[in-house]
């Protein structure tokens, strides 16, 4: 029978094998995670997690029944540490091996780590896995203020939670405003202003040269300024690193991620990556895109196990991706990196609106703050590029819908 071996037990591993079961592949299924317990979601964790009773039931994505019942099998809490691709075979590290005639990577990213000083001590916070958010659950529940290095999407969902906690938060930045990365300026003073009216100190354009220490537990951070912000925790959100070692040791093509092209497929066509670990050819001229989302880990799962079963598809998905902190739900289709030309529509001051953005005329991507119905036309506008102008886009009356239909 042929065998499919997954390394990686989360969203996109977990996702796999649920789709090539979906699509009737009737071979055998082995998930190897290193991560203990059934797969499960990552997003709760910066968000309700965070202020309600920590239950991992919760979160996981199937219980542990549905995998014995559908022929999947769950070998976790061991790494894969090795790849004999001449032989085809994944090796662990307590030395069991699993041999394949497909593997799939989804072994997903991991925290950045804060190079600076104290950094390792006790009360400094990283947020990946459940049993990190448990650990900060925890402290959050038993301290009254915190410092948040980072004012990325995992960063600011934990500082609005904290404030829902009652605690004080300071929020550390080293860019000039906060989601940079990802969202245009509109967007992110919107955030920066919701964040003040709640109450968080954030500190833009300041980094981070020290985390105070005092009999080992961390007591604040001193700031590139020399500033010294006390505080009873600290937690760390600077972004992540794709987990590639093993590909690389198996001299898979690699670069921030492992590298695949259009239909998954790493250098070895008999191994794909998909998820967050996998830099992947973008659809315009973008080059290669690593994207850490959901939907992308979901939707690549999808496409190899499709694959897998006979349909020969490219990846081609439009992405889309959300944030919840206090009362605003942002959601972004598309990607709006490198737009040169961006229109609101909708009312900012409300909290209800959308910014789309166009390159050359052409529809980019859309966020949308507590506009569900923008989000939702907008992902099927970039799935069908229908021409839209920047004058309709911002237009209230020019109905998206109808336009679609
Ligand atoms: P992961 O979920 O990281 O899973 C990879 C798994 O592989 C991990 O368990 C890892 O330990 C394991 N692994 C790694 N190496 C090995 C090895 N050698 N052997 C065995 N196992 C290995 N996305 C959204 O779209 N919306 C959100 O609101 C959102 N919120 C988030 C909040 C938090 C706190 C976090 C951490 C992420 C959030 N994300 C969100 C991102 C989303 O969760 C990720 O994009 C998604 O989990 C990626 O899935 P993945 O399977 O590729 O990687």
């Amino acid at each position: 029978t042929p065998r499919v071996v997954v390394v990686g037990s989360g969203q996109a591993g977990f996702e796999a094998a649920v789709s090539l079961r979906g699509h009737g592949f009737d071979g055998a299924i082995s998930i190897i995670g290193d991560e203990s317990g059934v797969p499960y979601q990552r997003p709760p964790l910066s968000k309700a997690y965070l202020h309600c009773e920590p239950d991992r039931d919760s979160l996981a994505l199937r219980p542990a029944q549905y995998f014995a019942d559908h022929g999947i099998e769950l070998r976790c809490g061991k790494p894969v540490v090795r790849l004999h691709r001449i032989d085809r075979r994944v090796e662990l590290v307590d030395g069991s091996t699993a041999e394949y005639h497909h593997l799939i990577l989804a072994t997903g990213a991991r925290n950045r780590r804060l190079p600076v000083p104290g950094s390792d001590a006790a009360g400094v916070y990283y947020l990946r896995t459940a049993v990190e958010a448990e650990a900060l659950t925890a402290q959050m529940k038993a301290c009254s203020s915190l410092v948040v290095i980072g004012a990325g999407f995992i960063g600011l969902e934990v500082a609005a939670a904290a404030r829902k906690n009652g605690l004080s938060v300071t929020v550390v930045e080293a860019m000039a405003r906060p989601m940079a990365r990802a969202l245009t300026e509109t967007m992110s003073q919107f955030f920066s202003s919701l964040h003040a009216a709640h109450g968080v100190d954030l500190r833009l354009s300041t980094g981070v040269e020290r985390i105070v220490v005092d009999d080992g537990h961390a007591r604040g951070v001193i700031t590139s300024d020399g500033e010294t912000i006390p505080a009873d925790a600290v937690v760390v959100g600077i972004g992540v690193v794709p987990n590639t070692e093993v590909a690389e040791q198996a001299e898979l093509r690699v670069a921030n991620g492992i590298v695949v092209d259009a239909h998954l497929r790493t250098s070895d066509e008999r191994i794909s990556a998909i998820g967050d670990c996998a830099a992947f050819p973008g659809v315009s001229d973008e080059g290669l895109v690593r994207l850490e989302s959901v939907q992308n880990a979901v939707d690549q799962a999808r496409c190899i196990a499709a694959q897998l079963t006979g349909t020969e598809t490219a990846y081609r998905s439009v992405p889309w991706f959300w944030s919840e902190q206090y009362e605003a739900k942002l959601q972004i289709a598309g990607l709006t990196t490198g737009t040169d030309t961006s229109v609101v529509r909708g009312s900012v001051a409300d909290g209800a609106f959308s910014v789309f953005c166009f390159r050359q005329g052409r529809l980019l991507g859309v966020e949308s703050v507590n506009k569900p119905r923008d989000h939702m036309a907008a992902r099927k506008m970039l799935a069908c590029t229908m021409p839209l102008t920047p004058e309709q886009a911002r237009d209230v009356n020019f109905d998206l819908k109808h336009a679609l239909s």
